[in-house]
């Protein structure tokens, strides 16, 4: 075995031993190349189960909290997705392959220039990123099957709430952005919203307004 064939293989152990079990997502993360996404910095550290630095002061997710969040979302493909937080593009990347659509924004218009770079490059055509501020949701594109936020808000927003549709599901880490957050499922019913919260993450905040160019 090549030692990439190796690494994979490792990479792909820790996700199921981290609790991604569900094989429609464990086939996305192992086609899905985690790479081309962290494009010069850490690129040894790439098939590893950890945070790594990206442009913009921002950072590409755990593997395993992006394969746990996709499971939380429980995607049928002909899902449209609305992710909050493009960064790298890797969750947009795993979500193209589970859902029909996907709508990925970040208030960083570099990151989203380079990601959707990596998007062309990939062949991913049903990503479309904006650079914009996600905290308002894409009104034009709604309502949503599902939601994705990939930053910390102190409550889930209420445009994203207003967004999902009825049996809609989102999934949003909560709380201060320099404590440990709490992942909430939020699930719209008929009549309100059921919240569950899924387990303990770190995540950047999700700030209002567009991102300085850097
Ligand atoms: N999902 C990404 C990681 C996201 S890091 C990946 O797979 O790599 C969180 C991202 O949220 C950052 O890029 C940050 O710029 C973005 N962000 C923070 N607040 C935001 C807002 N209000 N609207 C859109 N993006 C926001």
């Amino acid at each position: 075995m090549t030692i990439d064939a190796e690494r994979k293989m490792q990479f792909l152990f820790a996700l199921r031993s981290k609790g991604v079990t569900n094989s429609a997502v464990l086939n996305a993360m192992e086609k899905i190349d985690r790479l081309p996404f962290i494009r010069h910095y850490f690129t040894d550290r790439a098939y590893e189960d950890m945070p790594l630095p990206i442009a913009c002061g921002q950072t590409i997710s755990q593997p395993s909290v992006v394969g746990l969040m996709t499971q939380a979302l429980d995607i049928s493909p002909r899902d449209k997705v609305l992710e909050v937080g493009t960064g790298s593009g890797y969750q947009a990347a795993i979500l193209s392959q589970l859902a029909r659509r996907v709508y990925t924004v970040d208030r960083h218009a570099r990151l989203v220039r380079e990601a959707r770079e990596v998007f062309d490059e990939l062949g991913l055509v049903n990503i479309t990123a904006f650079a914009a501020d996600g905290s308002f949701g894409l009104p034009d594109q709604a309502p949503f099957d599902r939601i994705i936020v990939t930053a910390a808000a102190e409550d889930p927003p209420g445009p994203l709430l207003a967004q999902l549709k009825i049996g809609g599901i989102m999934v949003v880490p909560v709380g201060q952005s320099d404590a440990v957050q709490s992942l909430i499922k939020v699930t719209r019913t008929e009549t309100g919203y059921d919240y569950d919260e899924l387990r303990a993450v770190r995540f950047v905040p999700l700030l209002e307004g567009m991102g300085k160019e850097s």
